[in-house]
């Protein structure tokens, strides 16, 4: 089908050496300030103010709690084409000595959510001077990503549905990549994974009398043991599923006393949410086994809950294009990454694609005290969107 508008100069779709200092700066500076998930209030003021040189025709401001929208119209209907970028920091102590490191004890951007916010900016600068000639862009800062919480805070917000995206996109920096290498996958992109709490409770009793009270114990063990082969003891899964005990706790050290209560955590990781759906059935059945054989009490508790990112075949080819028209080096991942990303929530939504951007294969990794997001990437991500931007809506 033939497209019925021209395609703007590639010249219109590249940042200006003046606008990349300036991304540069705006980059730095929320590296200074970081704020972790649910608390970005700081973040956002400092990226609205960015934006108002740029002003989008609308803006839709405290969305999902600390997050933000700004909507760029094309000059005839068509479709939405939604970008996400995540812009909390984590709770660790930064360890960089340049001269934009954190200024926030115990918070630093080490994921490098400073970098994504900064190249929406980027595409929204680009946006301002030249509107898509159809349909619209919604540019999503997206708070709490690490926590797994932010992506369904923007989807629970009553206003999102005005923003209901055709086709949404987002991307990761990745450390231990070429530097610019647009990374993607069909399918899975990043696993599902959650939390697992499991809260035993028996009597506690005298040590020397335990028969007398009912101490978990045996219930650890058992769980520690067969929680960590979970994955083993079923042929159904589709793909691959894995099951970690992070945490345990019985009792108190109390060499008189025989424990009456205990903790299990665990994360559980599938590349498909259909196999997270069997392996949280099974660890529940575990769970009750173990206080079943010992007269405890259960109660199970999840967190952290991340959907599989699974992305949409087309999305993938619409990136892929863009790729090829930016002339950036491409790899196709043979296998999903383990790490989980809460971009599922919208490709279970909505048509679209998580793409890697990489960061330098000696380049520290994500979340690693000395990290930085390299500033060359800046102009790599916008240039890729902006182009993206241009192939589906001109
Ligand atoms: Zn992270
Ligand atoms: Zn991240």
């Amino acid at each position: 089908m033939t497209q019925p508008f021209s395609l703007p100069p590639m010249s219109a779709m590249l940042p200006s050496p003046e606008l990349l200092q300036a991304l540069k700066t705006l980059r730095r500076d929320l590296h200074q300030y970081p704020e972790l998930a649910g608390q970005e209030q700081g973040t956002g003021a400092r990226l609205q103010q960015f934006l108002s040189r740029y002003p989008p025709d609308r803006l839709l401001a405290d969305l999902g709690n600390t997050g933000f929208a700004a909507i760029y119209h094309g000059t005839v209907p068509g479709p939405t084409l939604a970008i996400r970028g995540d812009i909390d920091a984590l709770p660790i102590m930064e360890a960089a000595t340049c001269p934009h490191r954190s200024r926030h004890a115990n918070v630093a951007h080490l994921c490098g959510h400073d970098g994504h916010a900064t190249i929406l900016c980027g595409v929204a600068a680009l946006l301002a001077r030249r509107r898509p000639a159809r349909g619209r862009v919604v540019l999503l800062w997206q708070p709490a990503e690490e926590i797994g919480c932010g992506a369904r805070w923007l989807l629970a917000d009553p206003r999102f549905t005005e923003l209901a995206p055709d086709v949404i996109f987002g991307l990761h920096n990745l450390p231990g990549f070429p530097l610019g290498q647009v990374v993607w996958r069909h399918g899975s992109f990043a696993a599902a994974s959650k939390g697992l709490i499991l809260r035993l409770t028996g009597a506690t009793a005298h040590a020397a009398q335990p028969e007398s009270g009912r101490s978990p114990a045996l219930a650890v063990a058992y769980l520690i043991a067969q929680l960590t082969q979970l994955p083993q003891t079923a042929s159904d899964y589709c793909d691959f599923v894995q099951v970690t005990v992070v945490h345990a706790r019985l009792g108190e050290v109390a060499f008189g006393t025989a424990p009456g209560e205990a903790v299990v955590m665990a994360t559980l990781r599938s590349y498909r949410d259909d196999d997270m759906a069997r392996l949280t059935d099974r660890a529940i059945a575990l769970g009750q086994t173990a206080a079943q054989a010992d007269g405890l009490q259960l109660a199970i508790e999840w967190t952290d809950e991340f959907a599989a990112t699974v992305n949409h075949r087309a999305a993938v080819e619409q990136v892929r294009q863009a790729a090829i028209a930016c002339h950036y080096d491409q790899h196709e991942l043979t296998t999903p990454f383990r790490w989980s990303e809460d971009f599922g929530e919208y490709t279970r939504r909505y048509s679209g694609a998580f793409l890697g951007l990489g960061a330098g294969e000696q380049h520290p990794h994500l979340h690693q005290a000395d990290y930085d997001f390299p500033d060359e990437l800046l102009e790599r991500g916008v240039k890729l969107f902006a182009t993206l931007i241009r192939h589906s809506l001109g």
